[in-house]
């Protein structure tokens, strides 16, 4: 899954680029243009006015409100230390303030407390040290639980877990094991995704309320994984300027060879796909996930001689009898479905065929052409986000592959009914 937490990010890239495209600042008073400086200490929740400046008590530091735009209710401020300036953004929110930084500010934290007109209260403090990772065993047989926010950390992956979550010792090797076995069966290699820190910052609020691991890979340079419960969906990619996943307990019960879990598989694949290559219509990323996390399920009973069990029933991933046929299966396409949990079976139908079709490759080789179609998309504002759009997809579809490429999709479903229930 990783649709239906959009709508968050394009607030957020709403808010961010409406800060830059640069609203008229309402003009300061001119009484107030004087700059004056008053002193603070660290830790001191302090009243700051637009034009006014704030030192902080023994130390180089100081805070300046440059503007304040009414309408918006955005403050633009500077952070100035002995040798540099870090801009940041407060925004106003009926549910309180929320601050975007620029960048990371190496040695000082800051928090918005209160919004009132053109009265800001904040409160800077000094960074403490950076949270370190919890060490484990490696064991299977030894359990752990955490009584506190802790995060787990591999040569490519860090898990960021909420308090109260029970894992065994061995989770990181299995996961690493899992993003091998991804990485081997789509020939997606992970790379450095992109990365704000605003962006990172505002997820980490946004999932656990707080920012406890501040501080830890801001960059972005390993594949971040947040375990949470009680968030929905329960477990979501997001491809856009702060890329990781969320996944809950349940996803961790790595050893149990009986019920496999395939959230950490599926949601990397989509992780390894968007830092690869354009985000296509939910039907096409849907399929592409689902289509590979069952080759890797089955490479892993293979290899542990695990009977093979059906999985297509037990992850909703078959369609019902009639659902596609050659009359409806590129309107169904184009149109998607207005229950998302269908896009599902028809993306992993389609995917199959289009790979024991086309080659192992059928879905990759996509990418360099769906990139440029992806631009002319968005400079013609035909989309406001980063998905090529299901119209997009089935151009290129027909283009690379066959004119008729849905009707023979439909043909092919004849002749495989495993992916069409019998209920
Ligand atoms: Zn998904």
């Amino acid at each position: 899954m990783f649709k239906r937490i959009t709508s968050f990010i394009i607030t957020l890239i709403l808010i961010i680029s409406a800060v830059g495209m640069g609203l008229k600042p309402i003009p300061a008073n001119a009484k107030n243009n004087k700059v004056s400086a008053h002193k603070v200490a660290f830790n001191k929740k302090f009243c700051i006015k637009p034009k006014k400046t704030i030192k902080i008590k023994k130390s180089n530091v100081s805070v300046t409100l440059d503007n304040y735009y009414k309408k918006t209710g955005y403050y633009d401020l500077t952070l100035k230390d002995k040798k540099k300036k870090y801009h940041f953004v407060v925004a106003s929110r009926d549910e309180g303030c929320e601050l975007y930084y620029e960048k990371y500010i190496p040695n000082y934290k800051i928090k918005a407390i209160k919004a009132s007109g053109k009265k800001l209260y904040l409160k800077v403090s000094k960074r403490k040290n950076i949270p370190k990772a919890m060490s484990i065993s490696g064991k299977a047989s030894d359990h752990y639980e955490t009584k506190k926010y802790e995060y787990l950390e591999s040569d490519n992956i860090i898990l960021f877990m909420d308090k109260g979550i029970k894992f065994d010792g061995n989770i990181l090797s299995k996961f690493e094991e899992q993003l091998k076995e991804v990485e081997k069966l789509t020939g997606l290699k992970h790379t450095k995704h992109r990365c704000t820190y605003g962006s990172y910052c505002n997820n980490q609020q946004y999932i656990f309320g707080d920012l406890p691991f501040d501080g830890v890979d801001i960059k972005n340079t390993k594949i971040h994984v947040y375990v949470k419960n009680d968030i929905h969906p329960h477990c979501f990619a997001i491809p856009n300027d702060y890329s990781y996943f969320l996944i809950n307990e349940m996803d961790l019960d790595v050893n149990n060879n009986d019920e496999l879990c395939n959230a950490f598989i599926h949601e990397c694949i989509h992780y390894l796909h968007t830092s690869n290559g354009t985000s296509f219509n939910s039907i096409m990323n849907e399929g592409f996930a689902a289509y590979n996390e069952i080759r890797a399920l089955r490479n892993y009973q293979k290899a542990h001689n695990i009977e093979d069990t059906e999985f297509y029933e037990r992850f909703g991933y078959t369609l019902k009898k009639g659902e596609v046929t050659e009359a409806n299966a590129e309107s169904l396409f184009l149109k998607e479905y207005t229950n998302t949990e269908r896009v599902y079976p028809y993306g992993f139908a389609f995917m199959t065929y289009l790979h024991e079709t086309y080659g192992e490759k059928a879905f990759t080789n996509l990418f360099s052409a769906a990139k440029i179609i992806l631009k002319k998309e968005v400079k013609n504002q035909e989309i406001n986000h980063n998905d090529l759009s299901s119209k997009g997809c089935a151009k290129l579809l027909k283009k690379k592959y066959s004119k008729t490429i849905f009707k023979d999709f439909a043909k092919w479903l004849n002749n495989n009914p495993q992916f069409i229930s019998e209920y």
